[in-house]
């Protein structure tokens, strides 16, 4: 039994690639070549160096002792918050840029919700020179105004998306639109551990830097080289699933995913999918999502952006399904409890993301002993305007 990606692009039922003809080409390319390329040593030699000189890695594995105290356990915060653009999402985009520079592609495009992901992408096109075009919501870049001007001071094209709700959806099926018009020359970066494979395998690969060193650094740290148990917040899934990634087969260590309730699973305002969601397609592959009876896609609700998604990756939807990975689904109100408490316990502004993970230690007991590791996958700079009508700062 393994808990990673079989050789025909699954996750036990999850996973697949389910895609118009159109976008066959683009897609098969992509898949016949992209463990050779990662597999490189050229291309290995040049993700390393990057992520050590320009991501900063390896981002510290900190032990939160007054946390710690608190809690009666230990607790060690693993900092994606510390990476340059403030997350996680920058090991994957280095990854997929540079994965497109060895397929010879010219012209880079990607979808982006909070603008997150597409802020991740400008960087890493500015970086190598690329052509940047990031599709968004009309919604969203109204209310995402400060991402918006960071992708352009970045050089790149911000295109709204006008159709549907002008959210994240209609982006990503503009940017798939875009795709199929442009096979020869195009990349699209996708900014989760979702998608038709090969992209839930290569995103969980880009991330899985962050369980490698969880392992290196536990061994120096505590003379063993895994936790007891790991936590991560999942709205696509990718720093979950890279927190995860060496540990899956390992069953002596415990996963939890940590999903979004929003007002509460039962408020019809809420991003918990494992609870809410049902079997079907969403972005090409087959996994959770929440949709109506007749198979429309329902509209997710968090306070954070990040977690506003209405599917999981298909290795999440495996997780879940098998029983490898506990998942709880935490409120906004105890998500931003759970982030001002690290702000003055830790001295530490988390992303609201990352808040939902930490929020479990007041849903969940742990052992004096418990070596509990938990993803910061982003610093909360982002989040201040939130964090300052929620508490009335
Ligand atoms: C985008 C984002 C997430 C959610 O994405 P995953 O793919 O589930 O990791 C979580 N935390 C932060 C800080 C983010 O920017």
């Amino acid at each position: 039994m393994t808990y990673n990606i079989n050789n025909k692009g699954y996750y036990g039922d999850f996973g697949g690639a389910f895609i118009p003809e159109m976008l066959y080409p683009n897609v098969e390319e992509l898949r016949q070549k992209y463990l050779n390329v990662m597999s490189e040593p050229s291309f290995e030699k040049e993700f390393n160096q990057l992520l050590k000189d320009y991501v900063g890695r390896p981002s510290p594995l900190y032990f939160a002792k007054r946390l710690s105290e608190k809690y009666n356990t230990k607790i060690y915060l693993k900092r994606e918050d510390l990476n340059h653009t403030g997350a996680h999402k920058i090991n994957n985009t280095i990854g997929q840029i540079l994965m497109a520079k060895r397929l010879g592609k010219t012209r880079i495009i990607a979808e982006t919700g909070a603008g997150q992901h597409g802020v991740a992408t400008a960087t890493v096109c500015a970086l190598i020179g690329l052509e940047c075009i990031v599709y968004m919501g009309e919604i969203d870049i109204a209310r995402q105004a400060p991402n918006v001007a960071r992708m352009k001071m970045l050089g790149a094209t911000v295109v709204p998306a006008t159709s549907g709700s002008k959210t994240l959806k209609d982006a990503t099926n503009e940017a798939i639109r875009d795709w199929i018009n442009n096979p020869v020359d195009t990349h699209y970066i996708i900014g989760s551990v979702v998608g038709p494979h090969p992209y839930p395998d290569m995103v969980a690969r880009f991330q899985s830097v962050v369980s490698k060193e969880i392992q290196e650094q536990l061994q120096a740290r505590e003379g063993i080289a895994k936790p007891d148990y790991i936590v991560a917040c999942v709205g696509g899934g990718s720093n979950a699933a890279g927190a995860y990634y060496h540990f899956l087969d390992d069953t002596e260590v415990k996963l939890i995913a940590v999903e979004a309730a929003g007002h509460g699973v039962d408020s019809g305002e809420s991003a918990a999918t494992s609870v809410l969601g049902k079997e079907g397609i969403i972005h090409g592959s087959k996994t959770l999502l929440m949709q109506t009876k007749d198979g429309q896609i329902t509209e997710p609700y968090s306070i954070s952006a990040g977690l506003d998604y209405p599917g999981v990756g298909p290795m999440h939807a495996h997780l879940y399904k098998t029983g490898r990975a506990e998942f709880i689904a935490i409120t906004d109100d105890q998500a931003m409890t759970a982030g001002l408490e690290l702000c003055k316990l830790e001295g530490i502004i988390p992303a609201i993301e990352s808040a939902h993970a930490l929020a479990i230690f007041e849903q969940k007991e742990f052992k004096p002993n418990d070596i509990v590791v938990v993803s910061l996958s982003g610093r909360g700079d982002k989040d201040l305007d939130t964090y300052i009508k929620h508490f009335g700062l």
